[in-house]
């Protein structure tokens, strides 16, 4: 594992509804073996229904609104939001421990989670995914065959007010090849994971052994 420091790092993935994060993500994972890349998924609470094609402890944990609850009022979710009536958070407990195991973790939250979460880990790294166009975004919305076309016009709506806040986020991938913007995923945590702040102490450490003989210490 090319990671001196041994630590992982914190990656915020954000995008509009149907921009494609959460198949970039999957596919990031699957590859990131290959790449050597240590990275998992941070799976988050949600009350909404589960959809087609996702899986329980997968795609999210399913809960009632009375378990969300509970878990708000025991402090366990890093950050929550709500989105269309449901609420969704990332669960504390799980994010720590595999941050523990020295992981890096990928955080698939919108832009209010992410700034929740950057509050308390201020170095989390935040990538913001772009559908092509408003178009493709509908498509996608459609074709997914989810939503009433109320929840599909919501989703576009929440889609324009959410996209200008790409512009605070460290990264930006246009999501036209899901492949391409996998693999533009993986490079961007190999590099943060060697950038000077995450590495720096390193610097002493090199130092402290300059003129040292290694068979006499
Ligand atoms: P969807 O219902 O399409 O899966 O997700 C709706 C929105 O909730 C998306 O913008 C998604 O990024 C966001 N979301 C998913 N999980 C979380 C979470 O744990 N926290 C926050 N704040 N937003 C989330």
């Amino acid at each position: 594992m090319n990671n001196s420091s041994g630590r992982g790092v914190i990656i915020i993935v954000s995008g509009p509804s149907a921009s494609g994060k959460g198949t970039v993500v999957s596919r990031a994972l699957e590859k990131s073996d290959d790449a050597r890349v240590d990275v998992r998924l941070s799976v988050s609470m949600t009350t909404r229904g589960i959809g087609k094609g996702e899986v329980d402890g997968e795609t999210y944990y399913y809960v009632s609104r009375e378990s969300f609850e509970e878990n708000i009022a025991r402090g366990n979710l890093v950050e929550y939001n709500s989105y269309a009536g449901e609420y969704y958070g990332t669960p504390k407990d799980k994010l720590d421990s595999l941050l523990d195991s020295g992981s890096s973790v990928i955080l698939e939250i919108d832009v209010n989670g992410a700034r929740q979460v950057l509050e308390q880990y201020p170095d989390a790294v935040t990538v913001y995914i772009l559908p092509p166009s408003f178009q493709e975004l509908e498509y996608r919305l459609r074709n997914r065959g989810r939503d009433s076309e109320e929840k599909i016009r919501y989703r576009l709506a929440r889609g324009r007010e959410e996209i200008p806040e790409a512009r605070w986020y460290d990264y930006i991938l246009i999501n036209e090849i899901i492949e391409e913007s996998a693999d533009d995923l993986l490079c961007i945590i190999r590099a943060e994971l060697n950038s000077r702040r995450r590495v720096e102490y390193k610097i002493d450490e090199v130092l402290a052994t300059y003129g040292k003989d290694e068979k006499n210490d």
